[in-house]
């Protein structure tokens, strides 16, 4: 077990003339123990950054440290590291059993009944006992993978990396080993750099998640900050399903003037503004309240285009007036669904939850008030 850093740490790919900056000065520590989540866009830099830590990739510039030591320069073997892919990589004529002694056997000084103990253990643990004795051919995309990660389990690593080891099971399964990973993981209590591109996957496992976009560091916090108090546009659009909503528009006087509604803001939120700026205000689809009863000056008049219902929720999918034939957003109601396609419906932003966004460079402003609580959906309009 040990405490990982990263820090400042730069990978550039060169070939002949040319130059990709892969990741640029990224910063973060995961402590002792702890579940990290790399999470962004294909192509931001999640892999390279985990094959830096493995030792699969050389380091541009920065440090890599483990317990404290730094790494940069040993060798991937030398590293205690454990790591599991997203294609199992598991020796196809070789049984269960020796797929998960075959590391133990080349690294370790263990008798061998030492090692067949461990082995079985580890396989009890992960409900694959009786398939040790099966080569991976004969198995299953679930079973494969409780095998992938035994693997790593038996040596009893530093470190885990995890490079998006669920995405080719099903979605159901994929839920169920989401939580069963994740248990494993607190039981161990191994140090954990797990990389994804799905958020609900980072939302739901990690201690922490360090968002990534195009090689850099958007935000490290966990998945709650990240969801409530995004630091910019760019983490708000990715973390949270649907997406949040957004309009542009520009401050004048005292209301963010958008092309559909003109939303008045309250001498707090306008503080630190001035006039003229250009703003993008978020709100996410549960805080956004349709039909309210009462009168508000932050309710604006909307066609519903869609509903979903989920059972758990209605997805609604609304446009106002003048929006482009492909723009939409979304609000999403609890109970059964009281309006229907064409509907127009009065949807309702209330201050506290909405979020605001510097029109320029995309940083946050001010994020939702996290003691507002809401409302509950009035019946109808
Ligand atoms: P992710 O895992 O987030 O999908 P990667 O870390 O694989 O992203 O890639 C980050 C960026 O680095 C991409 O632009 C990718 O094209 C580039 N890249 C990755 N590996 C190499 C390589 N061996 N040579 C050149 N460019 C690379």
């Amino acid at each position: 077990m040990a405490r990982l850093e990263i820090d400042d740490v730069t990978k550039e790919y060169r070939s002949g003339e040319s130059s990709v900056v892969a990741v640029q000065d990224i910063a973060v520590e995961v402590p002792d123990g702890d579940f990290l989540v790399l999470v962004g866009p294909s192509g931001c830099g999640k892999s390279t950054t985990l094959r830096m830590i493995a030792g699969l990739e050389e380091i541009t510039e920065g440090e890599i440290r483990l317990g404290g030591r730094t790494i940069n320069d040993v060798s991937a073997q030398e590293r205690d590291i454990a790591m599991v892919f997203q294609s199992y990589a598991l020796y196809p004529h070789k049984t269960v059993r020796s797929n998960m002694s075959f590391g133990l056997e080349e690294s370790t000084e263990l008798s061998d009944s030492a090692i067949a103990e461990t082995v079985e253990e580890t396989a009890a643990m992960m409900g694959i006992e009786d398939l040790l004795d099966r080569k991976p051919g004969e198995l299953s995309g679930g079973q494969q993978q409780r095998v992938a990660l035994g693997r790593a389990i038996v040596r009893d690593p530093d470190v885990f990396l995890m490079d998006e080891p669920l995405s080719n099971l099903d979605a159901k399964l994929r839920a169920e080993m989401r939580t069963e990973l994740q248990h494993l993981q607190e039981q161990l209590d191994v140090t954990t750099v797990y990389v994804t591109h799905d958020q609900t996957e980072a939302m739901t496992m990690g201690d922490r998640i360090a968002v990534l976009d195009e090689g850099e560091l958007q935000q490290v916090g966990t998945p709650l900050e990240c969801y409530h108090e995004p630091n910019n546009l760019f983490v708000a659009s990715f973390i949270g399903e649907p997406s949040m909503n957004f309009f542009d528009g520009t401050l004048e006087n005292d209301a963010l003037v958008t092309d559909y509604f003109e939303y008045p803001l309250s001498q707090e939120s306008r503080r630190d503004l001035e006039s003229g700026g250009d703003l993008v205000l978020g709100i996410r689809p549960e805080d956004a309240r349709i039909g309210d009863a009462q009168q508000s000056d932050r309710r604006f008049e909307a066609e519903v285009l869609v509903v979903e219902p989920m059972g758990n929720e209605n997805i609604i999918h609304l446009q106002f007036d003048g929006m482009a034939v492909d723009d939409e957003f979304v609000v999403t109601t609890e109970g059964v669904p009281n309006v229907s396609a064409g509907d127009r419906v009065g949807v309702e932003f209330p201050e506290p939850a909405i979020h605001l966004f510097d029109g320029a460079g995309g940083d946050a402003i001010k994020n939702r008030d996290l003691s507002f609580t809401g409302t509950p959906d009035a019946v109808l309009p």
